[in-house]
């Protein structure tokens, strides 16, 4: 168990996942794109690379060193019973994805933080490398709180791992522009996000977006009230509203759009 293993096994599914779901976007595409997707791949993977460079060179150890130590002290919820490993596991998953889901509310609620997400929005089409397109203060501050919920929790290292990976896949997933089968994807939907569920999420229509914010499973959006279905995926117009023409979203734009005037 060293950390280059679990690196090199999340640099395989971040890579791997891009590569496997590109494949499948140009078989069987969810629509005709309406901007050139190799524009916006080279801007989408430039800010990429720069986050996973700065994810696994900063974050990633943070995450591992504060599992093994709440997990040593024993601190945090799941540490005050005893219980087996494997339910360790799940717990973490599921805990872990509860409150990131909860954080991309506050995150779309917050002024200064919607500032930075807004760039993940302003996709004018949304594939697979929209999963990339984060701006650096983003990813801070996801990491930050990441750390504070393994902390919160007392999260399991393992369990952490797991769930950074399934994280990665389901988050490369339902970006990708890929035409599923109606009935595989209403099946997948009924525990799990598909790329129908969060393709409404980067509606331009605020109503839209303010649904559908779940990353692994679909069932907090249930629960909470934040589900949105039944909407007409072929007039799903993707973006912000303001932030519509495509010679402006370019990387130096995206990298300074969260210091200009505010879009909701
Ligand atoms: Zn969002």
């Amino acid at each position: 168990m060293t950390n280059i293993n679990f690196d090199v096994i999340k640099i395989g599914f971040v890579f791997g996942g891009l590569v496997f779901f590109l494949i499948l976007e140009l078989i069987v595409p969810y629509r005709e794109n309406s901007i050139s997707k190799i524009r916006r791949w080279m801007n989408n993977l430039t800010l990429g690379i720069i986050n996973i460079i700065f994810y696994q060179v900063v974050v990633a150890s943070l995450l591992v060193t504060t599992a093994f130590f709440v997990t040593k002290e024993n601190i945090g919820l799941l540490n005050l019973v005893e219980m087996p490993t494997w339910l360790k596991i799940i717990d973490t998953i599921v805990f872990m994805d509860l409150m990131f889901y909860f954080l991309h509310i506050l995150i779309h609620r917050i002024p200064l933080l919607w500032r930075f997400h807004r760039v993940h929005h302003t996709d004018l089409d949304v594939d697979v490398s929209t999963a990339m397109r984060f701006h650096l203060v983003e990813i801070v501050f996801r990491s930050l709180a990441g750390i504070s919920m393994i902390y919160f929790i007392g999260a399991d290292p393992l369990g952490v791992f797991i769930f950074e990976c399934v994280f990665l896949l389901s988050f490369l997933f339902q970006h990708s522009g890929i035409r599923l089968p109606r009935q595989i994807e209403n099946l997948y939907w009924i525990l799990f996000v598909p790329p129908a569920m969060h393709r409404i999420h980067h509606s331009v229509d605020l109503e839209e977006r303010n649904t559908n914010f779940g990353a692994i499973f679909s069932i907090w959006d249930r629960i909470f009230g934040t589900l949105l279905t039944g909407v007409n995926q072929d007039q799903i117009w993707m973006g912000v509203d303001g932030h519509i023409q495509e010679k402006k979203l370019e990387i130096y734009h995206l990298l300074w759009m969260p210091f200009t005037p505010a879009v909701k």
